[in-house]
């Protein structure tokens, strides 16, 4: 198998969990492994593959490597069960630099589960990575999604996808295409036709005009009807969590901001602003979803930006 890591993602040590979603349970398993053998090889190369060598390798190899932990899909995941994880993950390594828990099916945990895992993705102790797997983003809280570097896999590559929208939208360019593909779940199906694109890329501009800060006031004209809304708040989402996972490993990732957009953005938000504006949007999300007054929501928003 070639290389799952881009390089530098390993090395990252500002980055603690990343997620691999993918259909086939199969693959799940092994790229999860892979995973796991190139943070804990003690000799891997500039684009974070293992060596296949040192003695990390060889016990990832024979599944005896002492700081891999696995929690199989078909074991307990309740909340104590996470709090055990938790708990395990503050003990001391055993032989290696780091401690890695894989979290096999991890879309399959309850919410209350999710959440305690949260807290530890949030803030590991030194030197604990987690890797998750999930066979769809779905059931996924959008709270641990924005904490992990996802990592896909078995998905139809974007240039089909750009070939296929061509048919129906010819006159959208390739960048174009990009961000809409962000907007359908796991690149699987074809209803990214049926996206309303102006409304997404005049809410992506709406995004990037509040985050470069070239006008703060934009979120005074945000859209009033609740699909609308929530639709522009997917897109706020999708934009700082683009932000947040740029400047956790360090390099550009693609998302709904295109190069432009995206470089205008990442220079005035940090990091912490950037977690932080996620939880208010997603919370407004929330609030909006859960039919709250579109007025309570938007006033919610208002009272709690900074
Ligand atoms: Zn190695």
């Amino acid at each position: 198998m070639s290389a799952v890591l881009p390089s530098g993602f390993v090395r990252n040590p500002n980055l603690h969990a990343y997620m691999f979603v993918s259909p086939d349970a199969a693959s799940r398993r092994e790229v999860s492994r892979r995973i796991a053998k190139s943070i804990l090889c003690r000799d891997k190369n500039d684009n974070a593959e293992p060596c296949e060598k040192c003695d990390c390798c060889i016990k990832m190899d024979a599944k005896t490597h002492p700081d891999c932990i696995v929690i199989g899909a078909d074991e307990k995941t309740g909340v104590d069960d996470i709090r055990s994880i938790v708990s395990e993950a503050y003990l001391a390594t055993n032989e290696a630099d780091f401690k890695v828990f894989i979290l096999e099916d991890a879309d399959e945990y309850n919410v209350q589960s999710q959440n305690a895992l949260l807290k530890i993705i949030e803030e590991p102790p030194q030197g604990v990575k987690f890797i998750l797997t999930a066979s769809s983003q779905g059931a996924i809280l959008p709270t641990v999604r924005s904490r992990v570097c996802s990592v896909s896999g078995s998905v139809r590559d974007i240039e089909s996808i750009i070939a296929e929208v061509k048919k129906s939208k010819p006159s959208l360019s390739d960048e174009q295409i990009k961000t809409l593909s962000y907007f359908v779940e796991g690149y699987e199906k074809a209803d990214i036709k049926n996206l309303d694109e102006a409304k997404i890329f005049d809410y992506v501009n709406k995004a990037q005009l509040y985050l470069s800060a070239k006008d703060s006031g934009i979120l005074m004209s945000l859209p009033i009807k609740r699909e609308e809304l929530m639709l522009c708040l997917q897109v706020f989402m999708l934009s700082v969590r683009q932000l947040a996972l740029s400047k956790a490993t360090g390099r550009i990732t693609e998302g709904v901001l295109d190069s432009t957009l995206f470089s205008q953005c990442n220079a005035k938000v940090s990091m912490k602003r950037a977690h932080a504006l996620y939880d208010l949007f997603e919370e407004s999300y929330l609030l909006a979803e859960g039919y709250a007054n579109v007025n309570a929501v938007l006033g919610y928003l208002f009272e709690n930006v900074r």
